[in-house]
């Protein structure tokens, strides 16, 4: 069994309403698949994460090193693309588009052994996770008290038993808005905030001090990923646990946040920490110091389902007692690849989503959808 081709596919849906995080302007929605066809028919899917275009170069650069190749020897092909690039590398695009690569393979292989992914990364500890909705963007010309209050109401209201709100852009709006959202869900929905590394580690110290009592689960990306020892500043100077790593790729991107705990909470994204292969070791490392794992996913269904089959993976820690369960990050802005792309969408049932266990990433792509969203080259 032979890689024969690698395919991109780039996404693209321009919104009615632009919105917005405290790091990024969204005003499209735009994704890259990747496609990885075998001699004998077989297929799969991966994602990347980041930016459609510059990820597919780096996937194209890497199919010289694929084609030819035995996918089912996903170890080998993601050390020989990793040392590829290695010296100009590491992390960022190289990473990415490694994961999306990596995702395909593992898709493969999957499907070759007739097995979720899921059983292939060593068994199902769970055949549903609660999911988590992720929203209150802010919108041009909009109050974002009155529409966070507002958005959140409708989550909860949807059976959603945890939501994040966004925050980073405004001290005190910011609390403004987490003040008008807990008030608006009531005591015992679960809430966390992002601050997309927003605040620097005075400001986030500030919030945290008085976030506190509106009971918030986590706080996510507090300062900007590079600097950990502000990350740090901000563990030991506010109660709210600390979460972060949707941008740390790899191993090594993720060595010195654990070993020096500067999170209590780390997010690999599966299309962007280097796949299975490498999210996988990160899990380990992460039980190595006791910090919980709950992936960062924000992207198509392909994602959606890449991590629904490594948070079956998870091993509870501990393994009995009271472990806490993962939760899954369901994005609620407008995406019409969340459903698109798949011919059986990924859907919550009153904030519960059931993991897929069919062959590989359990999913089959919609290539109309593929067609009727390309981007067009400009
Ligand atoms: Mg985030």
């Amino acid at each position: 069994m032979k890689i024969e081709r690698v395919n991109t596919h780039l996404l693209d849906f321009r919104l009615d309403t632009a919105f917005e995080s405290a790091s990024m302007r969204f005003d499209t929605r735009t994704h890259i698949l990747v496609e990885i066809v075998c001699d004998d028919g077989t297929t799969g899917w991966g994602e990347c994460l980041g930016p459609a275009r510059p990820n597919a170069a780096v996937v194209k650069a890497y199919a010289n090193w694929l084609i030819g190749q035995n996918p089912l020897e996903t170890e080998k092909i993601w050390a020989t693309l990793y040392n590829a690039l290695r010296d100009q590398g590491q992390r960022g695009l190289t990473v990415t588009a490694l994961s999306g690569i990596d995702i395909a393979l593992w898709d493969i292989k999957g499907k070759v052994f007739n097995q979720p992914i899921s059983i292939l990364l060593g068994g199902r500890f769970r055949e549903k996770v609660k999911a988590y909705a992720t929203g209150s963007f802010k919108r041009d010309g909009v109050d974002r008290v009155s529409d966070n209050a507002e958005e959140m109401a409708r989550h909860r209201a949807e059976g959603f038993h945890a939501a994040k709100i966004k925050i980073g852009f405004d001290l005190e709006e910011d609390l403004r808005v987490l003040r008008a959202v807990r008030e608006a869900v009531g005591d015992d929905m679960r809430l966390m905030v992002d601050a997309n590394h927003g605040y620097d580690s005075l400001d986030a110290i500030a919030f945290g001090k008085r976030a506190v009592d509106y009971g918030v689960d986590w706080f996510e990306e507090p300062v900007p990923p590079e600097q950990l020892a502000a990350y740090r500043a901000v563990r030991e100077g506010q109660p709210i646990p600390v979460a972060g790593g949707e941008t740390w790729h790899t191993r090594w991107g993720m060595r010195e946040a654990l070993e020096t705990r500067a999170v209590d909470i780390v997010q690999p994204d599966l299309c962007g920490v280097g796949g299975f292969s490498e999210a996988k070791r990160v899990m380990d490392m992460a039980s190595l110091y006791g910090v919980r794992v709950v992936p960062h996913v924000w992207g198509t269904a392909v994602q959606i389902a890449a991590a629904l089959q490594f948070m079956a993976s998870l091993v509870p820690d501990p393994m009995r007692g009271r472990p806490r369960e993962p939760i899954l990050e369901f994005d609620r802005t407008f995406n019409p690849f969340r459903q698109a792309v798949v011919k059986q969408p990924l859907e919550h049932y009153k904030g519960v989503v059931t993991i897929p266990d069919g062959p590989g990433l359990g999913i089959e792509i919609d290539r109309d959808a593929l067609t009727e969203y390309r981007l067009k080259e400009t």
